[in-house]
């Protein structure tokens, strides 16, 4: 069997930006379940890749908030603690699920890397709704004069907006190859990665942007050859008229026939538009097929029974 690539929704994780850690560990662990059974059943070529909307905007926070009393970190360092958070809870609930079915077998976070164009126009515009929803209209506005930009949902209230540029290589593939093939099960390119530039004058340089997990995990399949690439969310899938009575949830749909609803308007940007986006770009670059589907679909997704499968054509 080949290699399968998992993104998991930082939204499903920590569902309204809340969740305890106590919370985040349970549906993370329940996860792992599924996960644990796809292993069982051979699929053991396994890369996991997760989001942090909401986990990176609360570290965010807290580093605002302590600022006085603690150097506050840039945002790529706060992609790197998102990704260390989530991989240790990964790492431990599924090693333990494994175990429980008789296998032994290292699960591996890598601290990833995810190279960005310093130019990319991504950082003029910044799209990538981050933490919780914000009720305060004054603060918003205090803070928009400071130069932070917010989404407005009239239903939700405003969530802060960072750049969101494109992943063009994920540094630490090398890493995870290697892991792979000495039969470790790798959660890889967390976060979208903690972006960084290459200017050519030293080190890498972390920059302050939080790139889309589902177009870092899209890449990450894309290199590693995988032939299976799943997206799971909170949602059973991908809707044309989505929150309207006319809502359809779309089963088998081809790269084109997505494409002309992502043309209609019908994903919102932030949210399905960059899974659709992402699950094209993959199906498209390696003629194998894509899914997007629930959290607690994991296997039957995998399998084709559930969510949408997207498929070439
Ligand atoms: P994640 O954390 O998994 O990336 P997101 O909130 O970014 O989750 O994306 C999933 C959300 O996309 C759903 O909860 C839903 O509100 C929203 N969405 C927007 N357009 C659509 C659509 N056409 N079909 C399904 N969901 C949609
Ligand atoms: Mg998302």
């Amino acid at each position: 069997m080949g290699r399968t690539v998992l993104a998991f929704g930082g939204n499903a994780i920590a569902p309204d930006g809340a969740g305890t850690a106590a919370e985040q560990t349970e549906r993370l662990w329940s996860t792992m379940r599924q996960v644990a059974d796809l292993v069982a059943e051979g699929r053991t070529a396994l890369v996991l890749t997760h989001g942090n909307g909401p986990q990176v905007g609360n570290v965010l926070i807290k580093n605002e908030l302590a600022k006085d009393v603690v150097p506050p970190v840039p945002l790529d360092w706060c992609v790197a603690q998102t990704q260390a958070t989530i991989g240790f809870t990964i790492a431990d609930t599924l090693t333990y699920e494994l175990a429980q079915r008789g296998i032994d077998r290292p699960v591996v976070p890598v601290v990833s890397r995810v190279l960005v164009d310093a130019d990319d126009p991504g950082f003029a515009d910044p799209s990538k709704p981050i933490g919780p929803w914000l009720h305060d209209e004054a603060e918003v506005a205090r803070r928009t004069g400071d130069g932070l930009r917010f989404l407005h949902d009239p239903a939700r209230g405003w969530r802060r907006l960072v750049a969101s540029p494109e992943p063009r290589r994920s540094v630490d593939r090398p890493a995870v190859e290697l892991l792979l093939d000495d039969g470790a099960i790798v959660v890889a390119n967390g976060g979208g990665g903690i972006p960084v530039v290459d200017d050519g004058s030293g080190p890498l340089r972390g920059v302050e942007a939080v790139i889309d997990k589902d177009l870092a995990g899209a890449l990450l399949a894309e290199e590693i050859g995988a032939d299976s690439f799943a997206i799971l969310t909170d949602v059973p899938g991908v809707a044309v008229d989505f929150g309207t009575p006319e809502q359809r949830w779309l089963e088998t749909v081809t790269v084109a026939e997505l494409r002309k609803h992502a043309d209609d308007g019908q994903f919102g940007a932030g949210s399905m538009g960059p899974k659709v986006a992402a699950a094209c770009r993959f199906v498209e670059r390696t003629g194998s097929r894509a899914v997007i589907a629930a959290l607690g679909d994991v296997v039957a997704a995998v399998h084709g029974r559930a969510g949408t499968q997207v498929v070439p054509g």
